[in-house]
């Protein structure tokens, strides 16, 4: 019987990037996709690499985020050398557009939270923004630039890995779903996967909004590894005239330039269980998004419409790390920012495997979080 060293459940982005990074660290690697690799939210997604915050909540996601972010170019170099193939990376930038009334101090106040985190930005007059983008709208009241954002093309990107990964060794089998994890005492040895036993010296559950039930009758995933599907829906326009440069980003929605002119325009964010159907609720708020920032893409053509499912936590962080079973590693839970927590999600895994000190700190993201929750203080009123 074949045993590897690492069997990761899932080849979504992340499943594929660790694939690579401990091919490259000489370990057997085995990736175990239910379906055919990265066709999941890491096909969906929009593809912007930005650490800057959406929320408050989200906080203490940035300096995993800058950690990322630092990390790109090194990883699509190595990605490309690798396999060949374009992911599509630029280096263009974002700028996030404030239409309201007080949009000058909502830029003003989005600065100084980016810059507090350590997240580049400063505000820019809308006449610099209308020489870098002439097809910016007349909503926009105030923009900030954010100019070390960038972007890679999900879907180019994750041929890449994945074809980056199988050629330094690692295996890929599709349609080898997993339903279930071997233990042995207080140590994982293995998965049960399309009904045979595959066993590993560790493995790595990274099987996104899917990862609190792979194994249905084991309690300990949906406690350590609590995910949901949050649908994002999204939409990929051939402009007739306007044209974009950089990612053009207001509270309301996104707009991404692809390098063959494309622009992608996004999204929404549901709580609607597995289902991923497209609705016109969903394709209105994107479009009305998309012509208050370009109005000139009022005549382009629509050239498709999809949905994904992003891995949402209990709060908003990602699952990441060693837990209290031996062997047994958790990556998921990337929610919005999968594309972009790619090569600090790889490299922090090789880390944990091979026992190589890594200097970054991550243990707010740590599986043990929801098994120790940290009492809740008690409000005063
Ligand atoms: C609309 C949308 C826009 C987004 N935009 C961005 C963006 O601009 N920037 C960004 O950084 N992120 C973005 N994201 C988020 C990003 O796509 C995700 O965080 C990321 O793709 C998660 O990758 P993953 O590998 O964990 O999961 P997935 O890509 O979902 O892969 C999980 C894999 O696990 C497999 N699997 C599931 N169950 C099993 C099982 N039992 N056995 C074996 N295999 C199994 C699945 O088949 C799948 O291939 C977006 C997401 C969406 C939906």
């Amino acid at each position: 019987m074949k045993s590897f060293d690492v069997a990761i459940i899932g080849g979504g982005v992340i499943g594929a990037s660790i694939a690579f990074e401990l091919a490259g660290a000489k370990l057997r690697v085995a990736v175990l996709d239910r379906q055919q690799p990265g066709r999941e939210a890491s096909w969906a997604a929009a593809g912007m690499l930005s650490p800057a915050p959406d929320s408050a909540r989200d906080y203490p996601l940035a300096p995993l985020g800058l950690e990322s972010l630092k990390l790109y170019p090194e990883f699509v170099a190595a990605i490309e050398d690798g396999s060949g193939q374009s992911t599509g990376y630029a280096r263009e930038g974002t700028l996030e557009i404030f239409s309201t009334p007080s949009g000058e101090a909502d830029r003003d106040r989005r600065v100084a939270e980016c810059r507090r985190l350590g997240v580049a930005a400063e505000p820019v007059t809308l006449d610099t923004a209308r020489q870098w983008e002439p097809a910016l709208g007349p909503a926009a009241r105030a923009a900030a630039w954010l100019c070390e954002e960038g972007t890679a093309e999900p879907r180019s990107l994750m041929s890449a890995v994945l074809a980056a990964a199988q050629s330094r060794g690692a295996e890929f089998r599709s349609d080898c779903g997993v339903t279930g994890l071997i233990r042995e005492h207080d140590r994982c040895t293995g998965v049960i996967a399309a009904g045979g036993e595959i066993f590993a010296g560790h493995v790595v559950v990274a099987a996104g909004c899917f990862s609190h039930e792979i194994a249905p009758e084991d309690e300990w995933l949906a406690r350590n590894a609590p995910t949901r599907p949050v649908r994002g829906q999204m939409m990929a326009l051939r402009p007739d005239g306007a044209s974009l440069r950089r990612v053009l980003r207001s509270d309301k929605g996104y707009l991404v330039p692809r390098r063959d002119g494309r622009i992608v325009a996004g999204s929404t964010s549901e709580e609607a269980g597995f289902q991923r159907r497209v609705t016109p609720a969903g394709m209105r708020k994107i479009f009305e998004a998309a012509l208050e920032l370009l109005p000139g893409l009022a005549g382009a053509e629509v050239l498709e419409i999809w949905s994904g499912l992003r891995p949402g936590t209990p709060d908003d962080l990602p699952i990441l790390g060693p837990t209290d079973i031996d062997g047994l590693l958790i990556a998921t839970g990337h929610y919005r920012n999968g594309i972009l927590l790619a090569p600090v999600t790889a490299k922090l895994v090789r880390e944990w495997i091979t026992g190589a000190r890594g200097g970054f700190d991550a243990s707010a993201y740590s599986p043990l979080r929801f098994a120790n929750p940290k009492p809740k203080t008690q409000s005063a009123h």
